[in-house]
């Protein structure tokens, strides 16, 4: 039998055990990918520090947004060769269900993700559905093509399908974290008109500038909602993306918004929402909607704007580590020791 070595999580507040495991084996419709690459995300710090997401089983590897190579095919799976490059879409989702046939499988009545509810990539080998992989050109590192699977695909799926993002529209993005500064590169790459961020810590302002914003405005400071419509010629922006999952965050991107204007929800909150009282609401033809995940040709469609030039990622990438150095790698990130963007387990 052979094994690996993985990072296990056994009880939340415990470091993850980094330990020999059985190598798994590819069943019916899997493949085996030796994983490359593994980023760590704001939700494994809520597995492993808060307990506020659940992991099915213990100890489980972790780790939901990786790439790697294939090593093995299991009975049945077509297209795939050992040796090829991928990225890993960690939503498996039933393919049968209504949501799933209607092409939203990251609303799957039945998914399951990997690294929550499966074994995940924060190991040496990992076992995912083939219909999960998306092909990674010879051009696109590992790092890149493990990030765009979640830290970039979420404010993607938010911009484009719940969004609706049309060229030449203007975009707020309220909260320039990793998923927030990934939205504002995202909207100036799919030809935004004016994109604003909202940030209430300066360096993630000068990231935000960085990444493409028109304008950056402190939503700790003064009247936020009457900047931006002040950086709209008095309007409001046509799309408001909400990073925090906070009431008072919500309600800003509902303010800002022009009539007919819409925001869409990426932030995951405990607090109710409140914003406009009907009567704005309805005779403003608001819009506000939540956002989860991505779906697996959303990860082909940026697959294809970091290989053709348009979409740069190498400055997400704040740090690789090994596997042995994954507890002081999130610890680093739950205490956003040097502001990281993305920390990366390169193997
Ligand atoms: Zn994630
Ligand atoms: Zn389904």
């Amino acid at each position: 039998m052979k094994t690996m070595k993985a990072a296990r999580f056994y009880q939340v507040g415990q470091p993850l055990v980094i330990e020999e495991v059985l190598q798994p084996q590819p069943g019916p419709g899997e493949v085996l990918i030796r994983v490359k690459a593994c980023g760590i995300c704001g939700s494994d710090l809520h597995i492993v520090y808060e307990g506020v997401t659940p992991t099915a089983f213990q100890p489980i590897i972790l780790g939901h947004e990786f790439s790697g190579v294939v090593a093995a095919c299991g009975p049945g799976v077509s297209g795939w060769q050992e040796g090829d490059r991928a990225a890993v879409n960690c939503i498996v989702s039933c393919g049968r269900c209504r949501n799933c046939r209607a092409g939203r499988e990251q609303i799957c009545l039945e998914r399951r993700l990997l690294g929550i509810h499966l074994n995940g990539g924060l190991a040496e080998f990992a076992v995912v559905p083939a219909e999960n992989l998306v092909a990674l050109p010879a051009g696109i590192p590992f790092d890149q093509g493990a990030i765009l699977t979640d830290a970039v695909a979420t404010p993607y799926h938010a911009l484009t399908r719940r969004g609706r993002l049309v060229r030449g529209e203007t975009v707020a993005v309220i909260g320039c974290g990793g998923l927030g500064l990934h939205a504002v590169q995202l909207a100036r790459v799919l030809g935004a008109g004016l994109v604003v961020g909202l940030d209430v810590s300066e360096t993630a302002l000068d990231r935000a500038r960085a990444r493409g914003a028109d304008r950056v405005i402190r939503n700790d400071q003064g009247d936020p909602a009457a900047a931006l419509r002040e950086a709209t010629g008095g309007e409001g922006v046509d799309l408001a993306i909400e990073c925090h999952g906070r009431p008072e965050t919500i309600a800003l991107a509902v303010a800002g918004l022009r009539i007919g204007g819409r925001a869409v929800i990426v932030g995951l909150g405990a607090e109710p929402i409140a914003c406009l009282p009907p009567t704005e609401f309805v005779r403003r033809e608001i819009e506000l909607l939540g956002s989860y995940a991505f779906t697996t040709r959303e990860i082909a469609e940026l697959v294809e704007l970091v290989a053709g030039g348009q979409l740069n990622l190498a400055a997400s990438v704040s740090r690789r580590i090994s596997l042995e150095e994954i507890n002081p790698g999130l610890e680093g990130l739950h205490k956003k020791i040097g502001h990281p963007i993305r920390i990366v387990v390169a193997f």
